[in-house]
């Protein structure tokens, strides 16, 4: 039996092809594109893509049969040309929540304390030229905290928030059963409610710049914005121009509109911390993303089921 081909969309992280090397005969996705593949198109039957794989892509490989993404969010794929072809989609829910969330608690109490620039101040020999560093204008004491999203992650960080005794409420489109912090219908309701906003809802239509001037400006001149899920969420301009203003106090952003590029301006603010989109970035966690992602690719060509399907295309088994 030959071993299946299966093309890497782009650069990935090494864990994945070392997790892969063995069983499957790999292809780099040509400089050119997946048309530069010339024949061998026809041998693809599974795809790796992080980042996006489109409608066009996918028609390029005609006995493409499964598209693994090393990752929970799979925006960028186009689900209903997958669904419509009948490609499975898989991704990596659960096996990063806890490096995700311990993300986004570190950078709200970094954003709070503005521990970025108090460390600073230790290395750059500040501290024993100038003294003592300035007292951070914000705290986490007596906080509240809103969740924008409550799902895998958004339990996570909600769960380790609770020991800093601040006051947890959230909003998602329909009440989550059996948790017991307060639900919010709108966005708006849970940002009138709340002091701090933390977002963690997936890249969708519905979510495009969803935390806008209004939203911002409920959290107030104490409020806190921290974004560990997508840089789409945010409308990066009434961002800036609310921390300007001062109507909204500080902000944690791990995610970004057209990453890599941060806008110049927000590292203007030293009550703004920023990440490269590192939330689920340790080795353990890559390598555990690249096992699912090996898992996913042996059940499917062993088994034919997948592990982790997304919603968009579930798997049913033929009978
Ligand atoms: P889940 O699907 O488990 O949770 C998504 C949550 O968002 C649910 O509570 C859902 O509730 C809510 N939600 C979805 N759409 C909306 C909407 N329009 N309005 C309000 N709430 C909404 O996903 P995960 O928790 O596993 O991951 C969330 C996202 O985090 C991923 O999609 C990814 O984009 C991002 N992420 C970022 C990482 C990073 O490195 N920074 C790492 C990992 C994930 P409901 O359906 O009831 O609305």
């Amino acid at each position: 039996m030959p071993k299946p081909a299966v093309l890497l969309s782009q650069k990935l992280n090494k864990f994945i092809e070392e997790a892969l090397a063995d069983d499957y005969d790999l292809l780099d996705m040509p400089q050119e594109g997946v048309n530069a593949l010339g024949a061998r198109a026809n041998d693809i039957r599974a795809v790796i893509a992080f980042g996006g794989f489109s409608a066009e892509q996918m028609d390029a490989l005609p006995n493409l049969e499964i598209i693994t993404c090393p990752g929970v969010g799979y925006d960028g794929i186009n689900t209903d040309h997958a669904a419509s072809r009948g490609i499975i989609i898989t991704h990596t829910p659960n096996v990063l929540n806890d490096e995700v969330a311990d993300t986004a608690v570190a950078l709200l109490l970094n954003t709070v304390r503005q521990f970025y620039f108090a460390e600073k101040w230790v290395r750059d020999g500040r501290w024993e030229r100038d003294g003592a560093f300035e007292l951070s204008p914000f705290s986490l004491k007596g906080r509240k905290v809103g969740l924008y999203g409550l799902g895998r992650i958004g339990e996570e960080i909600a769960a380790r928030l609770e020991p800093f005794k601040v006051e947890i409420s959230y909003h998602t489109r329909s009440p989550k059963k059996g948790v017991a912090y307060a639900y919010h219908p709108t966005l708006a309701s849970l940002a009138d409610a709340v002091d701090t906003l933390i977002a963690i809802v997936p890249k969708t239509d519905e979510t495009h710049k969803t935390i806008n001037a209004d939203i911002l400006k409920a959290l107030g001149p104490n409020g806190i914005l921290i974004n560990v899920g997508r840089g789409w969420t945010v409308d990066e301009d009434d961002l800036i121009a609310a921390l300007e203003a001062g109507t909204l106090g500080g902000a944690g952003l791990d995610v970004f509109y057209d990453e890599p590029h941060v806008p110049e301006k927000l590292l203007s603010f030293d009550t703004v911390s920023v990440l490269p989109h590192v939330a689920s970035a340790s080795v353990a966690t890559r390598r555990a993303m690249a096992q699912l992602v090996a898992d996913n690719l042996k059940s499917w060509f062993a088994e034919g089921r997948p592990v982790t399907p997304v919603p968009e295309t579930p798997f049913t088994p033929k009978v």
